[in-house]
């Protein structure tokens, strides 16, 4: 029996461990805070759990337009109630997911866990010890803190601190304008609280489509959301009863509280990792080939640590590869091409495949259709103005190679495309399939008729 230890129980390492047993490996899985990682404890699953609120608060609000009388001035919301829900949710998907592991024949040991040469692994600094033919590293990252703006779990605030708070923050600064602080300033704009998003950068979300970062402008704009584009925050100090940001401009910004949102760093300290020869890149996270391979024989590597692409999903199918690469599964690399990914900001934003700047920039000969949802039917009856369907398709061949929806639930939107993307189906073979009538995802259907061409 192949021994295998996966260090790090988030996504990574629990998927991971889930294959490895099916395939007949005896595992161990070591993880330091509870089996789901911070994917379940404090990452996607918390923040997802408090959007799903902040979304029944925005429909509630904007309601009266389909006739809806609420009969109260406005619609509110009990910040303790709903971070218990958020809490316990987490727990109790954490607790889902040990079961499922456990099921599956795996040993979970829970402790802190590093390499150490001769193919062995130590926990808790000796309290356990034993030695593995294959080691997955899936120990993913935490928050980047700036040493000007140390958070201190009660106006400062990381993104897993967050849910500690009772009271609605009035006027919550966000620092960094990437997937995570959109997220969190459209979440607290639509809870109720004045919510001011510090942005390095020309617009929110740099690293997403344009056009999909202009109409969530245009929404935080309509909904009082203050985005401050192109400043910097320098410092962050607590002053009396709430904030200041100061920017590197020589601007402040005055809050209650701060959210930083600046990115995360990866968990390889005290992790063995030179001792047992695995090598970093040069942003400091784990080097990895796309069937997860490690520098190291016999030591893969998956998730957040990695960097590669630092979603739950990704993780998982990089844990799940290096389990079928090293116990001789089929196995395929990791193509990030057909990654599927969603910012849950209102609206939501997914996009699969390639994108418009990589269309752009010439790196793929593409052409594109873009439907803007307001002459859908269905989304006339639901009351959306603002998003869009946008399709990339081979110019001769017509094979999809992908699309951003730009709407409520784009998540799911997204999933025809995605599946079109991984099986090279063409524009007609997307059109021809039915959909609904009225849909929101007639539009899907109808950016594929677009794209049609006559030879
Ligand atoms: C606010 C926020 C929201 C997000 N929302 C989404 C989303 O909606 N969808 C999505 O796909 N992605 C989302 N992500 C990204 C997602 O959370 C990560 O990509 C995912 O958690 C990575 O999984 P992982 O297995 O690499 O690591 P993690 O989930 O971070 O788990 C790592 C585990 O390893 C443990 N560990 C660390 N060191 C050791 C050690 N030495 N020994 C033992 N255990 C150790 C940790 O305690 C942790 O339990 C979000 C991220 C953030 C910050």
């Amino acid at each position: 029996m192949t021994r295998v230890a996966i260090l790090g129980g988030g996504p990574g390492g629990y998927e991971a461990a889930l294959v490895a047993a099916q395939l007949g490996a005896e595992v161990t899985l070591v993880d330091r805070d509870g089996v789901g990682g911070s994917a379940v404890l404090t990452d996607c699953v918390p923040s997802k759990t408090l959007i799903a609120t902040a979304e029944v608060v925005s429909d509630a609000a904007e309601s009266a337009e389909l006739g809806v009388e609420l009969g109260h001035d406005s619609v509110g919301v009990d910040l303790r109630r709903v971070n218990q829900r958020v809490l316990e949710l987490a727990k109790a998907q954490s607790a889902d997911t040990t079961a499922t592991v456990e099921k599956a024949g795996v040993q979970i040991l829970r402790g802190t866990g590093r390499l150490a040469p001769g193919d062995r692994v130590i926990v808790d600094d000796g309290a356990h010890e034993f030695v593995a033919d294959v080691a997955l590293l899936a120990t993913g990252a935490r928050p980047r803190i700036l040493p000007e703006a140390e958070p201190d779990g009660e106006r400062i605030l990381t993104w897993e601190q967050v849910y500690d708070l009772d009271e609605l923050p009035e006027h919550l600064v966000v620092v960094g304008s990437g997937v995570t602080g959109a997220e969190f300033a459209s979440a607290y704009n639509a809870l109720g609280s004045d919510v001011t998003l510090v942005s390095s950068r020309d617009r929110v979300l740099p690293g997403e489509d344009a056009d999909a970062a202009y109409v969530l402008e245009e929404v935080f704009a309509r909904r009082g959301l203050n985005v401050l584009s192109r400043s910097r925050a320098a410092s962050v100090r607590r002053e009396g009863a709430g904030v200041t940001v100061s920017l590197t401009d020589g601007r402040t910004v005055r809050g209650s509280h701060c959210l930083m949102a600046v990115g995360s760093v990866p968990n390889i300290e005290g992790l063995g990792l030179s001792e047992c020869g695995v090598a970093l890149d040069d942003r400091g996270f784990i080097k990895v080939d796309r069937v997860s391979r490690t520098s190291a024989r016999g030591v893969y590597a998956a998730g957040d640590v990695t960097g590669v692409n630092m979603l739950a999903s990704v993780a998982a199918m990089q844990g799940r590869t290096a389990m079928w690469h090293s116990l001789g599964d089929a196995v395929s690399p990791l193509n990030l091409k057909t990654v599927a990914a969603n910012v849950f900001t209102d609206p939501e934003i997914a996009t699969v495949g390639w994108s418009q700047a990589a269309v752009d920039a010439g790196d793929i000969d593409a052409v594109a259709v873009k439907l803007p949802l307001t002459t859908n039917a269905r989304a006339k009856m639901l009351g959306i103005r603002d998003g869009f369907v946008k399709l990339f398709c081979r110019p001769g061949t017509g094979i999809i190679v992908g699309g951003v929806v730009v709407a409520p639930r784009a998540s799911e939107l997204i999933h025809p495309i995605s599946l079109a993307v991984e099986a090279s189906l063409t524009v007609d073979q997307m059109a021809r399939a039915f959909t609904v009538y009225p849909s929101l995802s007639g539009s899907v259907a109808e950016a594929a008729r677009q794209l049609h061409r006559r030879d």
